[in-house]
């Protein structure tokens, strides 16, 4: 049986999996074309690509963009992006940027609450560039400050606590705009994930349809039936694209699988074509 697998992380985000080791469990899986979607980078797509010619598997240059809506944080996946003939690479920087700016803020705060914590500590046990609150979380339980992370987010980390910095995120819109400025198609990620009551996510949607979004990821790990059921009739109400993807992290989600999630998901390949044809690529 063949496969699709639009939403994969790599080690270029953070996923545990090189570009070569995800398109060789796709292959394993049965998967024919695939898409690398990791935050804010796309940087991995090369190697995805050169691994991908080997195996026979389709690669489709994708990235998954990190937005700020209200409280709420809405990804928005893009595909088939001009993503070397673009501004794309840059306005990515710039977001990954900011996230640097953020994590010393937090090391401040917690200082001024007169926590002994330094930020070279932080990046020495991250041993990674890509450094999280969940870092700065184990730093605290190290120093016996908290006794778990979950501790250190209710008392520091969380929003609306004393060590609390707000990402810096662009809004959806300006996510899509950039993947449209690319020549991308822009897919609202995992709809399960979105705070919003049911209603309210139909009035979203349709919201960022008008600002250029051309699908939504129906097809996804987690999603009960009953979700996939109703995200596909939101997504056929409004005339959008259907995608769909695992969400791959490797060691990060060890429960989901490259193709077949949590093994029950299914992702039709007759997707793939619409989707060329509204990104004017077949
Ligand atoms: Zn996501
Ligand atoms: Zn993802």
């Amino acid at each position: 049986m063949s496969r699709l697998d639009l939403h994969l992380h790599t080690t270029h985000s953070d996923g545990s999996c090189t570009p070569t080791e995800v398109v060789d469990l796709a292959h394993q899986a049965g998967v024919t074309a695939l898409a690398i979607t990791d935050h804010d980078i796309m940087t991995g797509i090369d190697e995805a690509t050169a691994a991908g010619e080997q195996r026979g598997i389709e690669i489709i240059p994708g990235v998954e963009i990190s937005s700020l809506a209200g409280n709420s944080e809405l990804h928005i996946l893009g595909y088939f992006l001009d993503w070397q003939d673009s501004d794309l690479p840059e306005r990515l920087k710039t977001l990954r940027d900011s996230r640097h700016r953020r994590n010393p803020r937090i090391i401040e705060r917690l200082q001024a609450l007169g926590i002994d914590i330094t930020y070279d500590e932080v990046r020495a046990l991250a041993g990674t560039d890509s450094i999280g609150r969940p870092h700065i979380a184990r730093i605290l339980m190290d120093k016996h400050v908290v006794a778990s992370a979950k501790e250190a987010f209710d008392r520091f980390l969380a929003e609306g606590r004393p060590a609390y910095v707000p990402r810096e995120l662009p809004s959806p819109a300006e996510a899509i705009r950039w993947i449209k400025a690319a020549r991308g198609l822009a897919i609202l990620a995992h709809p399960t994930w979105i705070k919003v009551a049911e209603q309210s996510l139909v009035d979203l949607v349709r919201q960022l349809k008008d600002d250029g979004l051309n699908g939504v990821e129906v097809y996804y790990s987690t999603h009960a039936a009953r979700q996939t059921r109703e995200y596909l009739s939101l997504a056929q109400q409004l005339g959008l694209l259907v995608t769909g993807g695992s969400d791959f992290h490797g060691l990060t989600k060890p429960d989901i699988e490259v193709g077949i999630g949590k093994g029950t998901l299914h992702i039709p390949t007759s997707l793939l074509p619409k989707m060329k044809e509204a990104a004017g690529r077949l």
